[in-house]
């Protein structure tokens, strides 16, 4: 299979069931997020314990990309270490701007690894990295 067929389908995939879409109750953190460039507008709640990252959500509305982009980034912190947590996001945009390319490491990005050749459409860039610079800004303002 195309390893761009399937990046594809995962990104479809996200953005049509979007499981992670809700308001979350109790929440200990929250961050609005805006990419003015797409019209891209998201609020990422999350429950932070004892370190952990026990739950997290989002809500808000944006284009395909921003969208599946938040859904994947929630699939993978949620149940990991605020440090762990901060490491993968740092790893996403460092796969971004293309300064990270072993894909060994990318790996532990999961589903997310399927957005790496948005760094190859400039405009699109913005709407997938939305998401973790919002959690990341919330994480290190909580910590
Ligand atoms: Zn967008």
């Amino acid at each position: 299979m195309d390893m761009n067929q399937l990046y594809s389908d995962i990104i479809l995939e996200h953005n049509q069931n979007q499981s992670n879409k809700h308001e979350l109750n109790p929440h200990t953190l929250q961050e609005h997020g805006h990419n003015p460039s797409c019209g891209d507008d998201i609020t990422l709640q999350a429950d932070i314990e004892n370190g952990i990252v026990k739950n997290a959500a989002y809500t808000g509305h944006g284009c395909a990309i921003s969208q599946a982009s938040a859904d994947m980034m929630i699939d993978l912190i949620k149940g990991k270490s605020v440090k762990e947590a901060l490491r993968l996001i740092d790893l996403f945009l460092a796969m971004i701007k293309r300064e990270e390319t072993d894909d060994d490491k990318l790996e532990d990005l999961e589903d997310a690894i399927s957005l790496k050749n948005i760094s190859n459409m400039p405009a699109r860039v913005k709407c997938a990295v939305l998401a973790w610079h919002t959690l990341k800004d919330a994480l290190e303002e909580g910590k």
